[in-house]
């Protein structure tokens, strides 16, 4: 499932990048390109505006009814319109949605610190901004958020005890 989230919901945009899913952040104010992108691509339109309804048959749209962004990560799981699977988690460029290349330890070599680069043993890059991704601080932190919110969810729904 493709996405496109309204200027409303940019933390949502990049939380659903982290879980691997193609999520396009659509900064504009107007409703119709919104629209129309969402057409063209297939993209299932996040919102927090009430207004924004289905015109037609292909138009899909969910509305976002949480206020904070983690809750509203929540409330999309809790819809099942995602889910959480740790094959596709970081494997997208969180600033451009684009799928990560695998690259080889010389290539990363002089592009991380160095200390970085003697504790990890896989690196990613961005084929669009270049930034190289590893499995480090950063990500642990981003890991440990998802597998809280899991937890959360887990806790709040009996049937999944
Ligand atoms: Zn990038």
């Amino acid at each position: 499932m493709k996405f496109i989230a309204d200027r409303m919901l940019g933390k949502l945009a990049k939380e659903l990048r982290m879980l691997g899913y193609d999520t396009v952040y659509y900064q504009g104010e107007n409703a119709y390109p919104l629209i129309k992108l969402a057409r063209e691509e297939g993209r299932v339109i996040l919102t927090r505006n009430t207004k924004l309804i289905p015109k037609r048959p292909e138009d899909s749209i969910i509305r976002i009814t949480e206020d904070k962004p983690p809750l509203q990560l929540r409330e999309l799981i809790q819809k099942k319109v995602v889910s959480l699977n740790d094959k596709n988690l970081f494997t997208r460029c969180l600033l451009c949605n684009i799928l990560l290349d695998e690259i080889s330890l010389e290539e990363a070599e002089g592009k991380v610190p160095d200390y970085i680069f003697h504790q990890q043993k896989t690196f990613s890059r961005c084929p669009q901004c270049q930034r190289i991704y590893w499995q480090g601080s950063h990500q642990d932190h981003m890991q440990k958020k998802v597998e809280e919110l899991w937890k959360n969810i887990k806790s709040q729904t009996p049937n999944h005890k």
